[in-house]
């Protein structure tokens, strides 16, 4: 399927904020296309060849870094992965001077992950290629939550009025913050469900509502969605223990009942079973679709690639620039 150019005239992916309910559909739609493309046998297009993708992860990943190498290597781009543990960003090199390096070779797309909120955007500045947002501090994760919204799209047929249930640490997570910004725009009602001290100050402005308890946060839900303590963005201690928190916030069947009888289980990964969720449930093969989403992964980040790259300036009319 070709997604109409206008309906996504961009060149980079910094975030969710911003961007059109029409926006977000013509990326669900391009992506919904591909998901056939990654069941074949022969997985293999060439409708970006000659692109070269560099995927700079300054955090560890697994999913979102395979997942965008799997999806430009499926459109014929040529695919670069930095391993910044190794590279001169270890010897003091500035996350600028490294992306000015790294765009002095010419790439298309450059796919950063990047423990600071803004370093995408900083960087869409300086380079003269497209910049994808691979997640930044606890700011945004902007395909993690079109990968989740095309799970929810193929599984229930829309995202427009269904109640979603987005449970864990709310503070520190940037797919959270997503989440709520596409799903706020595509017409879900949303509810975050954390205790007190894991739920950002002004969360009511980001026009969600705020529980602290499972059981009232998770009545009615469509969709529920756990998120892992991000411990590793954590300054003191924000839980009693991992069996309190567990007994309280951890999703397990008997918190689940009052969820939709036929509510999804969904997980950004990676999962800690035992703490945010029981593996009865994650494991559940009727309702979880943590797995479905992973492969949503490579699909949405192929539509993505494919639409940015649209707008490229066109190199070779430019003189083989
Ligand atoms: N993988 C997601 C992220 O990078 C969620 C997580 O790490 O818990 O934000």
């Amino acid at each position: 399927m070709n997604a109409p150019a206008f309906a996504f005239a961009r060149r980079h992916l910094l975030g969710i904020e911003g961007l059109s309910a029409a926006e977000i559909a013509a990326v669900l739609d391009l992506a919904d296309s591909y998901v056939g493309q990654n069941r074949q046998i022969d997985k293999k297009g060439t409708k970006l060849r000659g692109r070269t993708l560099i995927n700079l992860f300054f955090e560890d990943s697994t999913r979102t870094r395979t997942s965008f190498e799997l999806a430009g290597k499926r459109l014929g781009v040529d695919v670069i992965n930095m391993s910044v543990g190794s590279s001169a960003v270890k010897k003091g090199e500035t996350l600028i001077d490294t992306a000015m390096t790294l765009n002095a070779m010419r790439p298309d797309v450059l796919v950063v992950r990047h423990p600071d909120s803004g370093a995408a955007n900083l960087l869409s500045q300086k380079v003269d290629g497209s910049v994808i947002n691979a997640g930044d501090g606890k700011h945004e994760h902007p395909t993690q939550a079109l990968v989740d919204a095309l799970t929810i799209r193929r599984r229930l047929g829309r995202l427009n009025g269904l109640v979603v249930a987005i449970c864990g640490d709310i503070l520190h997570s940037r797919v959270a913050r997503s989440n709520i910004l596409l799903l706020n725009t595509m017409g879900a009602r949303v509810k975050v469900i954390a205790p007190p001290t894991l739920v950002p100050g002004l969360a009511d402005r980001l026009g969600v509502e705020v529980h602290h308890h499972m059981r009232d946060g998770l009545r009615g839900a469509d969709i529920v969605m756990m998120l892992r303590l991000q411990t590793e963005r954590m300054r003191g201690s924000y839980v009693p223990s991992i069996r309190e928190y567990f007994r309280f916030y951890g999703l397990d069947r008997e918190k689940l009942a009052v969820a939709k009888p036929d509510a999804l289980i969904m997980h950004p990964g990676p999962m800690n079973r035992g703490v945010e969720i029981d593996t009865e449930v994650a494991d559940d093969i009727h309702r979880s679709v943590i797995r479905e989403q992973v492969e949503m992964g490579v699909a949405v980040r192929m539509a993505v690639l494919d639409l940015l790259s649209r707008h490229l300036p066109n190199y070779a009319a430019d003189g083989g620039k």
